[in-house]
């Protein structure tokens, strides 16, 4: 904890997850034998980078970028880039922590990392984008590759941003590695479904939960936070499935459509258009726009999926929730509600399904991804699709058996926490002392 007193954000996940790993540690004494917690708690390595780039008036700007790759025991690192002011190594800490055992869950051969950089996209320019993910592939590309750390998209990073950096990429290494990056567009490596797999993996997740309790999306009121790439399409698969979304949000502020949001208009409002969320007045006039992001919380619903980003949900936040009867949390965004918000939910009967299994689904359509750029191959969306509900079975089932097996039934929080780390654990015991 001293030597990472100024990581608040590393500091509550890794609290989160060891937390949970009492009972583990009294059924393994080996894992006890050989360090596994000091061992899993420091990052494999933290690279940090200066990354100058001018911008369309030729002035010259410095951000800083960063790379954690955090644990290669179960495959090459792997985890998103952020591109957002709040970027700090505390932060990256904590994504990349969180993304080993998340990636574990998946069953596929992917290890934990995350990266990024504090540059603001907003408001700038296709070409100064272009410019600045250029000049931070060229100092990235050194450390990564297709067997060694294999980048994504996060908040700020989509296809247009990896689009610019596999260019860079390409051009610097001289070879067509397909497989360093995932989040390409289809038509060049990339892998259809990967842009609704969180989403959608979200969604597929909760269903699990609502079948644990006999229940479905049907006629369900739901609030979901963002209307990023996350939110979008938890949003498309609720709504397929005979929910009624009623609000989404940005960090401008949220709205309220009882009627149902109007996934079309959303789209066109952050996908093609770029503007902020109040626009979607002039789609629904009957709907609300109401500035600042925490009120979203206060609107009463049956399931809540927060996919905006860390801390959204703070203890408060979570009490209201209860208090107009939501049944169902499930994080799209990761680490959305903080300790004393879980704890709530928890306490309270609600079925609460923790970020690292409930938006898995990302991460594992981008192995997917990985694993069709090896075989030189592209699957169909259904084909992807269909793996995809497979993964998020599975997860549910690994989670659900292993907080069963550990004496805490019906805890998804110690249950994904506790499958996840045991397949970490087991490989770093079996590679020795390094
Ligand atoms: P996007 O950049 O596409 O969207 C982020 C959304 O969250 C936007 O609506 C943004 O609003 C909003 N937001 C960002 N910061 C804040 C804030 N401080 N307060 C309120 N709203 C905010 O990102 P993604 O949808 O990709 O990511 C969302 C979350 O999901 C993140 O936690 C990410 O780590 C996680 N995640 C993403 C995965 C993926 O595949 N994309 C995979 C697994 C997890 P605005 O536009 O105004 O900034």
């Amino acid at each position: 904890k001293e030597k990472n007193a100024h990581q608040p954000e590393f500091l509550q996940a890794a609290e989160e997850i060891l937390l949970s790993l009492t009972p583990v540690f009294e059924q393994h004494p080996e894992y006890i034998e050989h360090n596994i917690l000091s061992r899993i708690v420091e990052p494999d390595r933290i690279i940090s980078f200066r990354v100058t780039w001018q911008d369309d008036n030729n002035k010259v700007h410095v951000n800083r970028g960063y790379r954690v790759q955090f644990n290669n025991v179960i495959g090459p690192y792997k985890g998103g880039l952020r591109f957002h002011p709040s970027v700090n190594e505390s932060i990256m800490k904590f994504l990349a922590f969180e993304q080993i055992f998340k990636n574990a869950l998946t069953s596929l051969p992917i290890g934990g990392g995350k990266g990024g950089s504090d540059f603001d996209p907003k408001g700038k320019s296709d070409a100064e984008i272009m410019r600045f993910c250029q000049a931070f592939m060229t100092e990235l590309y050194r450390h990564i590759g297709p067997d060694v750390d294999v980048p994504a998209g996060d908040i700020g990073v989509g296809g247009r941003e990896i689009g610019y950096l596999w260019g860079q990429y390409k051009r610097i290494r001289g070879a067509y590695e397909a497989g360093v990056l995932t989040g390409k567009k289809p038509g060049y490596g990339g892998s259809l479904a990967r842009k609704e797999a969180t989403g959608y993996g979200l969604v597929y997740f909760v269903g699990e939960m609502l079948r644990e309790k006999n229940e479905s999306f049907l006629n369900k009121t739901v609030v979901v936070s963002g209307s990023g790439n996350v939110a979008i399409y938890a949003i498309e698969k609720a709504q397929h499935y005979g929910a009624k979304v009623v609000a989404a949000s940005d960090s401008s502020g949220y709205i309220h459509d009882p009627e149902g949001i109007d996934l079309h208009a959303l789209k066109e409002i952050k996908e093609v258009k770029s503007e902020r969320i109040s626009s979607y007045l002039n789609y629904r006039p009957n709907a609300t726009f109401t500035a600042g992001c925490n009120g979203i919380w206060s609107i009463p619903c049956d399931i809540a999926l927060p996919c905006a980003t860390q801390n959204e949900i703070d203890g408060d936040a979570a009490r209201l929730l209860i208090k107009n009867g939501v049944k169902f949390v499930a994080e799209g965004a990761n680490m959305p509600s903080d300790l004393e918000a879980i704890n709530e939910f928890l306490a309270n009967d609600v079925y609460f399904g923790p970020a690292k299994a409930a938006n898995a689904g990302g991460v594992a359509t981008s192995a997917l991804e990985m694993s069709q750029n090896s075989g030189r191959t592209s699957w169909t969306f259904t084909e992807v699709d269909e793996k995809l509900q497979e993964i998020m079975h599975s997860i549910y089932a690994q989670s659900k058996e292993a907080a069963e097996k550990y004496g805490f039934a019906g805890n998804l929080v110690v249950g994904s926490n506790i499958a996840g780390f045991v397949k970490v654990a087991d490989g770093l015991v079996s590679e020795g002392v390094y």
